[in-house]
C-alpha cells in the first residue's frame, strides 16, 4: 500500500499548509520583502498591495469591508483583543459578559482575566447536544451586558451554533456579538451582515495556511464597536494592532482562504462522506459506541466518538504509529485534563476519558480512512479484552 504513516487525522488542531499557499508566500520572504508600512518605495508598495489583497479576500469571505479587518498573530490574539479590548473601551456601558461552557480556552481564559479586573461573566451551560439554549441567553442579558461570545463551530465536537438567531437576540438587546469562527472559516458560509456578528476571529493554520497569523473582524458602523488595542506602537491596523505586518503569512492567509472558498461545497461533501464512512464502521463494529454532541449540524470533517471501556489515552498510544488523533483539545498543553467541552455536555467522567476526536481534512484519502477504521477497531478489540480480564 502507498500509505504514508502516521495518517494525520487531527485537522482541528492544525492543518498542513497547502503547497499552493506555500508557493504564493515564498516571494514575500525573498524578492518582495518590503515593509507594508513603507509607502515611499516599490518594496513597501508591493508588500502593502499584497496585504490589501488578503484583506479584501477575507472581508469578501464574511461580507465585511476591508477596513474592518485587523491582522493578528492568530485566533488566540484575536479573541483576547476582542474580549479585553471591548471590555476596556465599553466599561462605562457595563461590565457584564456572557459566554458558553464549551468555548475555546482563548475566550474562557480572557474572561477569567477580566474577572480579576472587576468584570463579571456568566458562563451559560449548553444543551446535551452542545447547542446554546437561546431562551437561556435571552434571560441572561442585562442592561449592563456588553458582549456575548459564542463560537461558530466547536473545535472538539464540531457543533455549529445558530449564529443568526444569536445575532438577532444580541442586536435586539444592543449587546455586541463576538464569534470565534476559527473552525468554521472556509468550511461553512459566514456572513457578518446576515448573522449580525460584530466581531469575528479566525486563524490561517486551521484552513491550510501558515501558523502564527489570523485576523479579527471589527464592525465599523451600525453599530461601530469601540475596541481598545492590547499592543501599542506604530499604529498599524487602524491603531488596533501595532507591529510590522507579517507580509508572507498574511499572503498565505489570503491564498489559503481563496482556495478553501473556491472548493468549499464540494470539499465539505467529500469530507462528510469520508467521515460518515468512518463513523458508520466504528458505530457498527464497536458495541455501545456513540457520537458526542449533535449528530446533525456538525463540521463535515469532525467525528467525536465515545468508545466504551477503553481509555482514549491507551488507544491513542496503541495507534500512535498509524494515526495521529486526539482525545480533545490540543490547546490545553501538557496536562491530560478531561475535556471541558465533553464535561459540559453532561457526560460522565469515564465517558469523557474514553472519547476520541477525529478531524478529517483536505489531504485525507478514502484509502487512509479505510486503513484508520481497520486499525482503530483492531486496537480497540485488543485493548477491550485486556480491560475485561
Ligand atoms: C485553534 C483555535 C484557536 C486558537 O488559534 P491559534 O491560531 O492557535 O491562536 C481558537 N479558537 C478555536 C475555536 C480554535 O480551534
Amino acid at each position: 500500500m502507498g500509505l504514508s504513516l502516521p495518517i494525520f487525522l487531527d485537522n482541528h488542531s492544525t492543518t498542513r499548509v497547502d503547497p499552493l499557499v506555500l508557493e504564493a508566500m515564498l516571494p514575500y520572504f525573498s524578492d518582495t520583502y518590503g515593509n507594508a508600512a513603507s509607502k515611499n518605495h516599490s518594496f513597501g508598495q508591493e508588500a502593502e498591495s499584497a496585504v490589501k489583497q488578503s484583506r479584501v479576500t477575507l472581508a469578501n469571505a464574511i461580507k465585511a469591508k476591508p477596513q474592518e479587518i485587523v491582522f493578528t498573530s492568530g485566533a488566540t490574539e484575536s479573541v483576547n483583543l476582542a474580549i479585553k479590548g471591548v471590555a476596556e473601551a465599553n466599561s462605562s456601558k457595563g461590565k457584564h459578559f456572557i459566554t458558553l461552557t464549551t468555548e475555546h480556552k482563548a475566550g474562557l481564559d480572557s474572561f477569567k482575566w477580566l474577572e480579576q479586573e472587576g468584570y463579571e461573566t456568566t458562563i451559560l451551560p449548553v444543551q446535551p447536544d452542545g447547542l446554546i439554549d437561546l431562551d437561556g441567553l435571552r434571560a441572561t442579558i442585562r442592561p449592563d451586558t456588553v458582549l456575548v461570545s459564542v463560537m461558530a463551530a466547536n473545535n472538539e465536537i464540531g457543533v455549529l451554533q445558530p449564529l443568526e438567531a444569536i445575532g438577532q437576540i444580541c442586536r435586539e438587546n444592543e449587546v455586541f456579538f463576538l464569534s470565534d469562527a476559527t473552525q468554521a472559516m472556509g468550511k461553512v458560509p459566514l456572513d457578518v451582515g446576515k448573522m449580525q456578528i460584530d466581531l469575528l476571529a479566525c486563524s490561517a493554520h486551521k484552513f491550510y495556511g501558515p501558523k502564527g497569523v489570523g485576523a479579527l473582524y471589527v464592525r465599523r458602523s451600525l453599530p461601530k464597536v469601540p475596541v481598545t488595542a492590547l499592543i501599542d506602537g506604530g499604529g498599524h491596523e487602524s491603531g488596533l494592532r501595532s507591529g510590522t505586518l507579517n507580509v508572507p503569512a498574511i499572503v498565505g492567509l489570503g491564498k489559503a482562504l481563496e482556495l478553501s472558498l473556491r472548493n468549499m461545497a464540494k470539499e465539505e461533501k467529500r469530507l462528510a462522506e469520508l467521515r460518515n464512512k468512518l463513523e458508520t464502521r466504528l458505530l457498527s463494529e464497536i458495541p455501545e459506541s456513540h457520537i458526542n454532541g449533535a449528530k446533525d449540524g456538525r463540521l463535515a470533517g469532525n467525528l467525536n466518538i465515545h468508545l466504551p471501556k477503553v481509555e482514549s489515552e491507551a488507544l491513542m498510544i496503541a495507534l500512535r504509529e498509524d494515526i495521529a488523533i486526539s482525545s480533545g483539545s490540543a490547546c490545553t498543553t501538557a496536562a491530560v485534563e478531561p475535556s471541558h467541552v465533553l464535561k459540559a455536555l453532561g457526560l460522565a467522567d469515564d465517558t469523557v476519558y474514553s472519547s476520541i476526536r477525529f478531524g478529517l481534512g483536505r489531504f485525507n484519502t478514502e484509502e487512509e480512512i479505510d486503513y484508520a477504521a481497520d486499525r482503530v477497531v483492531e486496537e480497540y478489540q485488543r485493548l477491550v479484552e485486556f480491560a475485561l480480564v
